[in-house]
């Protein structure tokens, strides 16, 4: 009988730490409510740092919004690139 009590608290214990992840999780910048992003939504259909690389649709790892158009990145590599300066990529054609 102790044994099935330690199980269950072990069980609780668990699912307390996913908890606790999940709420880590949400408090970090990243958005968590949009889980699929389209393509149609974006100002480019590839992944700027990327070069000349198509976004997958269903693929897109994160997106990032500069002067009110959207970029889809393939990584969230891609997205700091990118982050870190915009406008180096944002002067291409
Ligand atoms: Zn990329």
């Amino acid at each position: 009988m102790k044994r099935i009590l330690l199980m269950a608290v072990v069980a609780l214990l668990l699912f307390a730490c996913n908890n606790n992840t999940d709420k880590s999780d949400a408090a970090n910048p990243a958005p968590a409510q949009a889980p699929v992003i389209l393509k149609a939504s974006l100002a480019s259909t590839k992944c700027l740092p990327c070069g000349d690389m198509e976004l997958e649709e269903g693929a897109i790892a994160d997106t990032m919004t500069v002067d009110g158009k959207t970029y889809g990145f393939c990584s969230a590599e891609c997205k700091q690139a990118f982050a870190a300066n915009p406008a180096q990529f944002l002067t291409q054609p």
